[in-house]
């Protein structure tokens, strides 16, 4: 059997609100193949979007681990007293102790010594400099990077509300997210193409007539098309959706359901959070969201 496509196990997450926290999953697991379409229900405030940015690596749990492709990618981030957390520090020390002063005596040097020597204690301190801090952001940003890399490639999100850029028309909402990220020489490279596969995009769900349209001046159902653009054109491994029809009027939602159906026939994975048991009818299993964890339907 192939190996699953998403796996998280035993996902806690707690919010903080001054003293006060609140602990909303309680040791969520839940395991994906590759070309599945779940939806996840529960009522409002059971944490449905919570799960979905931890699964979706938007935000990194309080304790356990997303797997992607058997790789873990999201997980707790290292707590004082870990290895990663004591290595930053010690690296962080380093920089003073040892640079600071390295620098004021090799420049001292510089104005004693031979021109040559002075300059090789210098050019020694200032790579030594770079080592350290190169190191030290490595480790503090390798989770975050990991992640980032992560959205990049291998995810889509649609939300609730779209959050498409108003001052933009619908092909560039699409295209901007072919932007970010990229040099202004990549760009100039891409462009063509990604102005290619952003029309043949909308062309798929059913806007290639609206390109010039802004958001203001399109439905709830063809905003969220746009949406759905702007995830696919990634061609993201898993689309997460959250509540997608839950702003649209029945026909709308509808709608947007048969092209879900579309693209999960054409082998798309889809996880889909929502509260209406007549939009999680269409996916091929639903898992419950209920006191912090989830259960088969
Ligand atoms: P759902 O999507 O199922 O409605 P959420 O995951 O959005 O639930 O939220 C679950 C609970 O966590 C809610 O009670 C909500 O108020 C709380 N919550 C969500 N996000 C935050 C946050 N960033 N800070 C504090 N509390 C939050
Ligand atoms: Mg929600």
């Amino acid at each position: 059997m192939a190996s699953p496509l998403l796996v998280a196990q035993a996902l806690h997450k707690a919010y903080r609100m001054g003293s006060d926290r609140l602990q909303v999953l309680r040791g969520c697991s839940l395991r994906l193949e590759a070309g599945e379409f779940v939806a996840v229900m529960g009522k409002s405030g059971s944490g449905k979007s919570t799960l979905l940015h931890l699964l979706g690596a938007l935000d990194v749990p309080d304790s356990g681990q997303v797997a992607f492709d058997g790789e873990t990618i999201v997980q707790a981030e290292p707590k004082r007293g870990t290895t990663g957390a004591s290595l930053l520090r010690v690296l962080a020390w380093a920089t003073w102790i040892i640079v600071l002063p390295g620098i004021l005596l090799s420049s001292l040097l510089f104005l004693v010594l031979p021109l040559v020597l002075g300059s090789f204690v210098l050019a020694g301190a200032l790579f030594l400099i770079c080592v350290i801090s190169g190191v030290q952001m490595f480790i503090t940003n390798l989770n975050e990077r990991e992640r980032v890399q992560m959205r990049r490639r291998q995810v889509g999100f649609v939300f609730q509300f779209y959050h498409l850029l108003p001052e933009l028309n619908v092909l560039e909402n699409v295209l901007i997210t072919r932007q970010v990220g990229c040099s202004l020489l990549e760009w100039l490279s891409r462009r063509t193409e990604a102005r290619r596969e952003a029309i043949d995009v909308l062309t798929r769900v059913g806007l290639a007539q609206r390109l010039k349209h802004r958001p203001s001046e399109l439905s709830g159902g063809e905003q969220q098309r746009v949406a759905i653009a702007r995830a696919l054109i990634h061609k993201p491994r898993i689309l997460f959706a959250d509540e997608p029809t839950g702003n649209l009027d029945a026909e709308a939602g509808a709608k947007l359901m048969a092209l879900f159906a579309e693209l999960h026939r054409e082998g798309q994975t889809i996880v889909m959070v929502t509260h209406d048991p007549g939009i999680a009818q269409h996916a091929d299993r639903t898992l419950l969201l209920h006191d912090g964890a989830l259960r088969a339907e």
